[in-house]
């Protein structure tokens, strides 16, 4: 059994957090310490199990460990487990592309690897740029996405970024972005959400290089859901103004919304797709971001013409060879098809606690369940951390938004396990507002 106090006490004096105000977290917080996980379960370093309410940071699809993942992870470790990809082709890459391909929104043709989902983004911004420049059109230089966005940490993409703290550090310095109501946002409805993207396309054109958007919800900003009709009439504005649609579905994508793809449920097909997260069935480091044929072309044909970006793990076999397992795995395990009666069951168990006292508003999507609770809003809000507590307590673990409470487990979880979460989920927000009150 591994020693948790002194893994927490080396913790506490050496490693940096992220998104962790440090002085605080040292002072009060008793970190979990994770030893080991299986399926929908943690296992603390005491033993101790927790439902895995969070899908490892929303990554983790198909459950911890997937014995198919794991046996792939394996035998490719054994095999090859790394080649620079510039100039050099590997058996995982080539299937791995071909495989999203086939399955991915029609028109995308052609995968960029990176590593990780802000610079599956940031590729996406660096091709939109770099396309307009030497295609035409070197005024496009400017981007526009939705209030409260999160698109990734890297400081190209913090521009698209509108979560407050996320951004303000950096504000003097990010590239130049318009930041749109967001029609997820409960105080604007989708009928301005809608005129003002149609304004920003419309007088902005010139100027716009691309639309970045989290399809169908905005994760981050508090699990927001939207309606699909803002993702056809932005696919519309951006056909009619020829401004490129960046979908970004590094939460939203492999189902995590009920379709493989968030763009399907308005039956989209963005210029550029990004994907991370459960790309690798959040096993490895690992992300993909998918361009049309014309934005290849667009970059084809003389040296100083090419896109001259990479990194060190592009591609890298091991992330490869995980990540076409997953894609088999959704096959083969009919994983989207068997997530749809959890997804009712998450939809059902959040409209029962949309009407406990002290829960503002509850939305539903797939296998994301999210519900408000009252009082401030912002991602420094703690009654969600209060949950957060309640449910340590009850074997489940819940990390929150602010006062967002959500759920986003594996799409594979066991009903049972599902039923168990929900029940703790509500369990620890009746708990906390009863001692509120
Ligand atoms: C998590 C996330 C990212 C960033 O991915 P990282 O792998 O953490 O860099 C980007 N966009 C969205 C929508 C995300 O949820």
């Amino acid at each position: 059994m591994a020693d948790r106090r002194r893994i927490v006490q080396l913790d506490k004096s050496r490693v940096w957090h992220p998104y962790t105000e440090m002085s605080r977290y040292r002072a009060e917080v008793e970190p979990l310490v994770v030893a080991e996980a299986r399926g929908s379960r943690l296992v603390d370093a005491d033993g101790k199990t927790y439902l895995d309410g969070n899908g490892s940071w929303w990554t983790c699809a198909l459950g911890h460990n997937h014995p198919r993942l794991v046996a792939a992870l394996k035998q490719q470790a054994e095999q090859l487990c790394h080649t620079a990809l510039a100039g050099i082709a590997h058996e995982n890459a080539s299937e791995l592309a071909e495989a999203l391909v086939s399955v991915a929104p029609d028109g995308l043709e052609h995968v960029f690897f990176s590593d990780n989902g802000s610079t599956s983004v940031e590729v996406a911004m660096k091709l939109a740029l770099q396309y307009w420049a030497q295609n035409g059109r070197p005024e496009r230089t400017r981007f526009a996405a939705l209030s409260d966005a999160f698109h990734g940490e890297t400081l190209g993409v913090t521009a698209l970024g509108g979560v407050e703290v996320f951004r303000a550090p950096f504000d003097p310095v990010l590239l130049e972005c318009a930041h749109l109501p967001s029609p997820g946002d409960p105080e604007v409805s989708l009928e301005r959400a809608l005129d003002a993207l149609e304004t920003i396309v419309r007088e902005g054109a010139d100027s716009l290089a691309a639309i970045v958007l989290e399809p169908m919800v905005q994760g981050a900003a508090g699990m927001r859901i939207y309606d699909a009709a803002y993702l056809r009439r932005a696919r519309e504005l951006c056909d009619r103004h020829d401004v490129f649609l960046v979908a970004d579905e590094v939460f939203a994508g492999y189902g995590r919304t009920g379709t493989r793809w968030a763009c399907d449920h308005a039956g989209i097909a963005p210029d550029v797709l990004c994907t991370a997260k459960g790309f690798t069935g959040g096993m490895l480091p690992m992300a993909g971001t998918l361009a049309t044929e014309r934005i290849f072309q667009g970059f084809l044909g003389d040296a100083e013409r090419a896109f001259y970006y990479g990194h060190t793990f592009c591609g890298n076999p091991l992330g490869a060879a995980v990540a076409r397992e997953v894609l088999r795995v959704y096959d083969e395990e009919r994983i989207l098809e068997r997530a749809k009666p959890k997804a009712a069951r998450i939809a059902d168990a959040f409209a029962a606690m949309g009407k406990l006292p002290g829960v503002a508003r509850t939305r539903a999507l797939g296998m994301i369940g999210a519900l408000d609770l009252e009082g401030g809003a912002g991602y420094l809000a703690d009654a969600g951390w209060r949950v957060y507590a309640e449910a340590r307590e009850r074997g489940a673990y819940l990390r929150p938004l602010g006062n967002v409470v959500y759920v986003t487990p594996s799409l594979n979880i066991p009903d049972e396990d599902l039923d168990a979460l929900l029940a703790i989920a509500r369990e620890s927000v009746e708990a906390v507002v009863r001692k509120g009150a």
